[in-house]
This record gives C-alpha cells, structure tokens and sequence, in this order.
C-alpha cells in the first residue's frame, strides 16, 4: 500500500523523470547530511543538497527547478562520495539541470554576454558554461 502512495502520489511525473535520468532513488536518502557538510558551494545554494533530496521525497520537485542551487552545482562530486546511502547527488543535480535545459529554460543568455569581458574568460570556460547552462 504504502509504494502505492508513493507511485502515484509523492513520486510523482517530475520526479520520475529526475529518477530516470539520475538513476538514482531518492527515497534512499535518509537525511545525515554529508553531502551538504562536504559541498564548496553550499553557501550560496537556496536549497542544501540534502533539502534537494528531502524536497524530492515530499512532490516538490517543481521548487527544485526554479531553485538557484542547480546552477550554482559545479558537479565537483564531492556530494557523491560522502553518501553513506551511495546515493549519485551531482547525477540529481545534472538531472535537474537537464529537465529545465530541455524545457529551453537555462541560467545564461548568450546573447547577454558582455563580450568585452568575455575576452578575459577562458575560453574552456565558456565553453563549460555554454553547455552546462543554456537551454
Ligand atoms: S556536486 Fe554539486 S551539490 Fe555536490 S558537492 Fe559538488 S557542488 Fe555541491
Ligand atoms: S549524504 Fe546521502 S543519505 Fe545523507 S543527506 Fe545526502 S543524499 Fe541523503
């Protein structure tokens, strides 16, 4: 009964598909919280790992997707391998990242990049960005 719940309740469409991408379970997290205490970035996250996982778990995926926290990932996979549950975080992240990306919805315009300072920027740097944050 109660994976019923789950299926078509709390585990909803969204969420599905974050699975299905990720390959990961995010029922398996247990909330210890490695992953955030272990994260670079999480200062300037609005969503701790952990909360992307709790959040996942209650249907609030839709919160995920508009959250700064999936940009500000830098997919150093540090999250990864702190998790005592094996539990894949950055591939969350990516997956996250990927539902909005296909939806057209990235972080940055191009057309908006001053190019004056772009000259100062590496350009496997931009190039990192360009993919990893336009839709
Ligand atoms: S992969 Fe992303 S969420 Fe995980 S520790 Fe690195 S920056 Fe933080
Ligand atoms: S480290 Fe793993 S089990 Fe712990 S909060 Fe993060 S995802 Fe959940």
């Amino acid at each position: 009964m109660f994976r019923g719940i789950i299926k078509n309740g709390i585990r909803n469409e969204l969420l599905l598909k974050v699975e299905e991408i990720s390959g990961q379970n995010v029922f398996n997290c247990y909330q210890c919280g490695n992953c955030s205490s272990g994260c670079p970035v999480v200062e300037y996250m609005d969503i701790t790992p952990n909360q992307v996982l709790r959040l996942s778990q209650y249907g609030a995926s839709e919160e995920i997707l508009d959250s700064e926290t999936i940009w500000v990932c830098s997919t150093c996979l540090q999250c990864s391998s702190r998790c005592p549950k094996g539990i894949d975080v950055a591939r969350i992240m990516e997956a996250y990242r990927t539902i909005n990306l296909r939806s057209g919805i990235g972080k940055i315009n191009p057309r908006k990049i001053d190019v004056s300072a772009a000259n100062d920027i590496p350009p496997i740097l931009l190039v990192s960005a360009m993919r990893k944050l336009t839709g």
